[in-house]
């Protein structure tokens, strides 16, 4: 169907460009979520916070949970940023809002009825590394107050490159980070300039080292293909800086450009933006490279090497999606604390409000914060097993999944019609209600995803395309 991306020379992108079947091309144009949760968070509703109040009163007391802390801020804005941050100068807000997670910390502690033992500890952002040491100090002591953090718990910390000292790195390993991912985006120079995010590749060589030799040795990197400026060989050159560092784990995240949606994207140079054909291609070459070293492709944009966690998890069918991409860990029960974050908490999803005013008079009016999300309800289980099948394992057996939630057999069957386009595309096969994904993109489990989305032509926010 499309031609393997093998020996990536010019002449094979010239022919990928000139055979790829123009309904590919349309479906890698269309847009589809990226399913890190189902429903996709632009279907979530009003909800009022005594719901998800009520839903954490019974989290049940033999699973454990995951703990994310939303630190909603950045020293500089970069142009590509899709995340709820902003960018400020002073820390006085930033005092202001660890003031106010201390608070919903202890409120959420009033509606749980045990203590719950932690699986995961995520500080997340925006940029938590902005954090002053004393004010991490403050979040850590209100964490153990309230959750179990046990010896084996996962404590990981998205960490910008650009602003770590030694000393704080000591720090981090001390209060028992045991996982970093790194932002990197990409190592061209001109890129990084043209997306306001500039950091040599010496300062990200530095800060790994820095990391290992403090014994943080769980090293994810974080990166994009479709920013402006990019080429084949700017991705082959920055790969190669990558593979030199020798993570555990890369995220390669496709570019979503939503200028309406972010207003910053506008200072991209629209045409310095790779087109659909040149991304596909971008993302065929970071495949092709990682795999031929070691990695193995987890997903639509994660990769592993062969001992680490994540593929381990691919292997024995624990693989998950979640609001932070793939993982290994359940994600059944998490609990999101602090603007946007968003809570699993079995019931349904919980998104906390994105705007500073509402969190805060919520908060001071010992309220949680919850303003929208979604209550499970009819079928939602059964189409958000079939998604998280189809998103980590390109393959999903409709039978196993109906069996299993006691639905009939022939339950699905509407959608196995709607399939029958991509299947004559190449794209999937069906045998014995047995989904398999089989196109070389793997971007195109997205479009096979959406077929089984009851919510999908509601009303929300676009979707960012499937390329
Ligand atoms: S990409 Fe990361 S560091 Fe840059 S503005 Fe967004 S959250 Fe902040």
């Amino acid at each position: 169907m499309i031609k393997s991306a093998l020996g990536m020379s010019t002449s094979e992108e010239i022919s990928f460009s000139r055979d790829i079947d123009p309904k590919i091309l349309n479906l890698l144009e269309s847009q589809a979520p990226r399913y890190t949760s189902y429903p996709a968070a632009n279907r979530f509703q009003e909800l009022n916070h005594t719901v998800a109040e009520s839903w954490l009163s019974t989290l049940p007391s033999d699973k454990s949970v995951g703990l994310y802390i939303h630190i909603p801020f950045c020293p500089k804005l970069c142009w590509y940023c899709g995340c709820h941050t902003k960018m400020t100068y002073r820390y006085e807000p930033i005092e202001t809002y660890i003031d106010l997670l201390l608070e919903e910390l202890r409120l959420l502690a009033t509606h749980l009825l045990r203590r719950p033992k932690l699986h995961s500890l995520h500080f997340g952002g925006g940029s938590p590394t902005i954090l002053k040491l004393k004010d991490l100090d403050r979040l850590f002591y209100a964490i153990h107050s309230t959750f179990d953090v046990l010896p084996t718990t996962e404590i990981a910390l998205e960490i910008d490159p650009r602003a770590i000292t030694k000393h704080e790195v000591g720090v981090y390993a001390a209060l028992g980070f045991n996982r970093v991912s790194l932002g990197i985006q990409d190592f061209d120079e001109k890129v990084q300039k043209t997306v306001n995010r500039f950091q040599p590749f010496d300062l990200v060589s530095n800060c790994t080292s820095l990391l290992r030799e403090s014994g943080i040795s769980n090293i994810s990197m974080d990166l994009i293909y479709g920013l402006p400026f990019q080429t084949s060989s700017s991705i082959k050159n920055t790969i190669e800086k990558l593979l030199y560092l020798e993570p555990n784990r890369i995220a390669y995240f496709s570019y979503a450009h939503l200028p309406h949606l972010k207003k910053h994207q506008r200072l991209i140079p629209e045409n310095a933006l790779p087109n659909t054909l040149e991304k596909t291609w971008f993302y065929l070459i970071i495949k092709n490279l990682l795999e031929k070293s070691g990695y193995k492709s987890i997903g639509i944009d994660h990769f592993a090497k062969e001992g680490d966690d994540l593929f381990l998890s691919l292997q024995n069918k624990t693989l998950r999606r979640n609001f932070m991409g793939y993982t290994p860990l359940p994600n059944d029960y998490i609990l999101g604390v602090g603007m946007s974050s968003v809570s699993e908490l079995g019931h349904g999803l919980a998104q906390n409000s994105i705007h500073f005013l509402n969190y805060k008079t919520k908060i001071q009016y010992h309220c949680l914060p919850a303003s929208r999300g979604w209550r499970y309800h009819g079928d939602d289980h059964i189409r958000k097993a079939v998604i998280n099948h189809l998103m980590c394992y390109f393959e999903v057996d409709l039978n196993e999944i109906l069996t299993q939630q006691g639905y009939p057999l022939h339950y699905l069957d509407r959608e196995l019609t709607h399939l029958k386009e991509l299947e004559t595309m190449g794209i999937v096969s069906v045998k014995n209600r047995k989904v398999q994904f089989q196109a070389d993109l793997p971007m195109l489990v997205r479009s096979v995803a959406v077929i089984f989305d009851s919510y999908i032509h509601g009303e929300g926010k676009p979707h960012s395309k499937v390329a």
